[in-house]
């Protein structure tokens, strides 16, 4: 599995034309090779059916689906509303009936993110924190927020932007997508490869 940028006919020129080097054995370059199973998702209540391309390495011949930043890794509702949410909760203390309402989900969908989150959150804040420095050497150290979670965001936060002044604007949440390979919410003491 590799995430790619969430346009589908920039992924389909990019997959022909020979840009994406294999994530496995970093030699050769991935082709196009089917789709995956199609993926119903929410965003936030509306249903959305994506099907991410399947490739292959000319080299190793490991396939690979090529997931769009839209997402996280075994999660129906797409980053944005989940990162939103969370946003909404840690740092402005909305309450978890109004943003799960927000977000149209059953309260113990967002329970689930919330603890998620918290549970990893120094993972994040230090993967972050590492990204945020990748992409602006000169910046100073990241403000504490008070708890695990808050720090977690103001890391996302300063990375993202650390990113957009380097690469140009693009959501928050895709690129936090994409920086953390889908994985910002897995639980990582059990990973599970992605069916495809
Ligand atoms: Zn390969």
């Amino acid at each position: 599995m590799m995430m790619v940028e969430p346009e589908s006919d920039r992924v389909e020129a990019r997959l022909v034309a020979g840009e994406y080097a294999c994530p496995a054995c970093r030699v050769g370059w991935l082709r196009p090779w089917g789709f995956a199973r199609p993926r119903a998702l929410r965003d936030r209540g509306r249903e959305v059916v994506i099907q991410p391309r399947r490739s292959r390495c000319g080299s190793c011949l490991v396939t690979h689906v090529l997931l769009p930043t839209l997402v996280f890794l075994r999660r129906r509702d797409l980053a944005e509303v989940i990162g939103e949410a969370l946003r909404a909760r840690v740092i402005e203390a909305t309450s978890r009936a109004k943003v799960a309402e927000a977000a149209r989900v059953h309260p113990d969908t967002l329970r689930g993110w919330l603890r998620r989150f918290a549970a990893r959150a120094p993972e994040i804040r230090a993967e972050f924190s590492t990204w945020a420095h990748r992409f602006d050497a000169g910046l100073g150290a990241i403000e504490a927020r008070g708890s695990p979670a808050a720090d977690a965001l103001e890391a996302i936060g300063v990375a993202a932007a650390a990113a957009a002044r380097r690469l140009g604007p693009s959501p928050v949440w895709g690129f936090v997508a994409g920086a953390s390979g889908g994985l910002l919410l897995a639980n990582t003491s059990c990973p599970l490869p992605l069916r495809d």
